[in-house]
């Protein structure tokens, strides 16, 4: 949109009221409320503003079944503006990624699986003739603006025989390429024992909060010290909700040992888009109001700790200049019932609802969802 539109009276984390000018696709004017002036208006009264959500764990290619999904029904309808893909796809599809991301509204970053062969199966690395290394250094080299790291899922329903192998050759390609690992874990084997201290500055486990067996806390809650020593080596916690992979159980545990996360992301896909326990990105933070956390904290985790995590501060702040990746949202008093993937629930009164988002400068509405 080239014209002036105007976000007015919306208010930032610190409770202060804003306009925001929107202008050629950049944030033209930030002024007291009332008065920013434009051609169009969106009245924001009663409506946060942060920039841009970043979603860090999505799967966002249609064709894989069952983890998959089309970018915007993930994206922008979610009040995200930017997903990362977290490993969908491998060296044999991550073209066709990137071509369907410059059709979508929504930003659209990526993990490389090192399996060749992506999601296309879910035992992706049962086989080591899957992990090409030369294809692993080749979609680097071509899509380096888009690929933000590798991802291996290290649990024993993918890796089948292959124990931590996977992983090594998953830490090998990261020293060659310079990119940071995005680790799955779940249940044994591997033994979490033996994957967490693989993990290296930088790198990011994702579904820290599972409830699994081979779960991070021990059986008193209890933070095990192959995690205590990851975080203490720079290893970032990611909540990577999914189908399987949330406990408000551990979640509580996480918190009552002060275990915070560095980003909360959905691991959103069609199945738990629809049917749940997933939901939606609001749904997700939504929890996390639940167990106690701030908004502020909430809302860091996913707009300025995962920009800062991507090294891309512009779409984790709100400033002048830069190109308008914006959410618009609201804190809604409502008792809702939330369930957990282990189907344990809690109840809680405030819920986040997306009113909007402006992505890439262009404003969308959202349709309130659960
Ligand atoms: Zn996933």
């Amino acid at each position: 949109m080239n014209e002036r539109f105007v976000l007015r009276y919306v208010k930032l984390m610190s409770g202060q009221e804003i306009d925001i000018v929107i202008e050629n696709k950049k944030i033209a004017e930030i002024t007291k409320a009332g008065e920013g002036s434009g051609q169009q208006e969106w009245n924001g009264s009663g409506a946060y503003v942060s920039s841009g959500w970043i979603d860090m764990h999505v799967h966002a290619f249609p064709d894989f079944d069952p983890y998959g999904d089309e970018i915007d029904e993930i994206g922008v309808k979610q009040g995200v503006t930017t997903i990362v893909d977290a490993g969908s796809c491998g060296a044999d599809r991550i073209a066709d990624l990137v071509y369907d991301s410059s059709r979508a509204k929504t930003n659209v970053l990526a993990f490389l699986n090192i399996s060749r062969i992506g999601l296309l199966r879910i035992d992706e690395l049962s086989r080591l003739e899957w992990m090409d290394r030369e294809k692993v250094r080749q979609s680097v080299r071509a899509y380096g603006d888009v690929i933000v790291g590798l991802k291996a899922r290290i649990s024993r329903s993918v890796v089948g025989e292959n124990q931590i192998e996977p992983l090594c050759i998953a830490r090998e390609l990261s020293r060659e390429t310079g990119l940071p690992l995005m680790v799955h874990i779940g249940s044994a084997p591997p033994d979490i024992r033996e994957v967490m201290p693989l993990l290296e500055r930088k790198d990011i486990v994702t579904h820290y909060l599972n409830g699994k067996e081979n779960n991070l806390f021990d059986a008193d809650g209890k933070p095990q010290q192959v995690l205590t020593d990851a975080i203490e080596r720079g290893v970032h916690l990611d909540v990577g909700h999914g189908t399987a992979s949330f406990s408000f159980k551990v979640a509580e545990a996480a918190k009552r040992h002060n275990i915070a996360f560095n980003t909360i992301s959905t691991d959103i896909y069609r199945g738990n888009r629809l049917n749940g326990p997933v939901y939606s990105m609001a749904s997700v933070l939504s929890k996390f109001l639940c167990l106690g956390y701030s908004l502020e904290e909430i809302i860091a985790a996913v707009t300025t700790h995962a920009a800062d995590w991507l090294g891309k501060p512009e779409l984790g702040r709100i400033q002048v200049g830069d190109i308008a990746n914006l959410t618009l949202f609201t804190l809604h008093n409502e008792p809702t019932v939330l369930t957990d993937s282990e189907g344990e629930q809690r109840v809680t009164d405030r819920v986040i609802q997306v009113k909007g988002v402006v992505a890439s400068g262009e404003f969308i509405e959202c349709e309130i969802r659960a």
